[in-house]
């Protein structure tokens, strides 16, 4: 019996599963490894500009405390529930572990559609969640940071919210900040530019030319925005792009600068263009290079897998691929490189990382070396991952979530069992 269910939850049990197998973990070992430490459920009143009461359910989840305090993103998003929280909380610990971060991975999240709060109504139940959640978070015990539906205010309304309770101001206590509140350069753009550096270096591999490449993104948020530009930057041509609203289609290449400008103005891509307007499932489906999904869990079924036309498949979202479609991703792995979530957008808790680390000392650096920095470990965990897939071969997701469970593992039996 367990209180996480749904389909996102079950996805990291299969997967889990799979690696245990892959490394003949003993059956009287997994659960310890695999379910989470703590979960808080809290409900979260708040007033609404009609002077209404609505209650808003809360989530965090803490994986596992072996390896230091837990990190992990803040969702606000409708379809949030438990078991989703608990699922990437497992996730994130996996990906801590494999680019050597001291961390067990948490994550949190409210039940509620942002884009219908107004911006009052926001603070007030990011404040009231905050406050929620004292007992259980802090800069040694846990530690947030934004996901989707939340941003650098959000963060900036978490730390304030800690620190009044603190009496003090206590940067420490969330990544992702504002510069201007104890943030770090180069936080925003973080986990799009991860991706996208990972991309070149697999399309460098594959002698694919970056000014002849192609991409679609699914996912036009912090991420998918970041991706983009990074990619064009470097001279890779944007076919498609989608956000919730839709999705927008040009052979010859989309203006990505013009997109970001336009999402920020309007808040989505709607109305940006009816003669772009492309179907976003087929999309996915599209023939490119890249194929970048950057929005929710599960949108790479077994039957798009079976259909995908790219030659990279770069999981910027957490849980992209169900395990189904992951069979066949196996069968195709001679034509589709796949860089797993746990590796592709490790970039954004790396930099949060460097927050924390700067925010504990209070001394701050250059963006050139934030990002140096980044890719030197996202260059390290990749040669460990293709090494490790080439050498036991198995699937670049096995080989990656094995080197992470192996080290948590590790940690765990090096400590032994209290009491
Ligand atoms: P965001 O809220 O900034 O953007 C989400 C985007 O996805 C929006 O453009 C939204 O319209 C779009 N979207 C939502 N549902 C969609 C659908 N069904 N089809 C197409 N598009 C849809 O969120 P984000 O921070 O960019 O996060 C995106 C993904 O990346 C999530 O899976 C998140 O867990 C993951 N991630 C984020 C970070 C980070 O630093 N923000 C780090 C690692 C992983």
């Amino acid at each position: 019996m367990t209180v996480y269910k749904g389909p996102v939850f079950d996805m990291a049990v299969n997967q889990f599963g799979v690696i245990a197998d892959h490394l003949e973990i003993p059956k009287d070992e997994r659960a310890r490894l695999l379910m989470p430490k703590r979960s808080v459920t809290v409900s979260c009143p708040i007033h609404l500009d009609d002077g209404s009461v609505q209650v808003f359910e809360g989530y965090r989840v803490q994986h596992h405390l072996t390896l230091g305090p837990t990190k992990g993103g803040t969702r606000f998003a409708p379809q949030v529930d438990l078991g989703e929280v608990a699922a990437l909380a497992i996730w994130m610990s996996w990906k801590c572990a494999l680019v050597g971060l001291p961390y067990g991975g948490a994550k949190g999240g409210i039940s509620v559609d942002p884009l219908a709060l107004s911006p009052k109504e926001l603070e007030h139940l990011a404040r009231r969640y905050m406050q929620e959640m004292i007992p259980f978070v802090g800069p040694h015990t846990d530690v947030m940071a934004p996901d989707m539906g939340t941003n650098e205010q959000v963060m900036a309304w978490f730390m304030d919210t800690y620190s009044m309770y603190q009496g003090k101001t206590v940067t420490e206590i969330v990544t992702g900040k504002p510069v201007s509140a104890g943030g770090t350069l180069g936080r925003r753009e973080a986990t799009g530019r991860g991706v996208a550096y990972l991309i070149r270096r697999v399309m460098g591999d594959m002698s694919i030319k970056l000014n002849e490449a192609t991409a679609v993104i699914q996912g036009f948020g912090n991420v998918g925005s970041f991706t983009a530009f990074e990619l064009q930057r470097f001279g890779v041509k944007i076919i498609a792009v989608s956000d919730h609203t839709g999705a927008l289609h040009r052979a010859s290449g989309l203006d990505v600068a013009s997109l970001m400008e336009y999402t920020k103005k309007h808040g989505s891509l709607r109305g940006y263009s009816d003669a772009l307007q492309y179907d976003p499932q087929e999309m996915l489906t599209l023939p490119c290079d890249v194929l970048v999904p950057a929005a929710v869990e599960r949108v790479i079924t077994p039957e798009i897998a079976g259909k995908l036309r790219c030659r990279i498949l770069a999981e910027a979202a957490n849980g992209p691929t169900t395990p189904e479609a992951d069979l066949i991703l196996d069968k195709r792995q001679d034509e589709i490189f796949v860089l797993p979530d746990i590796l592709a957008n490790a970039g954004g808790v790396i930099v949060s990382y460097f927050e924390w680390v700067q925010d504990l000392q209070q001394l701050f650096w250059e963006e050139e070396e934030v990002t140096r920095r980044e890719y030197h470990i996202l260059d390290r965990a990749f040669d460990q991952m293709v090494r490790r897939a080439q050498i036991e071969k198995v699937s670049h997701r096995t080989a990656a979530m094995a080197i992470g469970v192996e080290k948590v593992r590790a940690a765990k039996q090096t400590r032994g069992l209290f009491p």
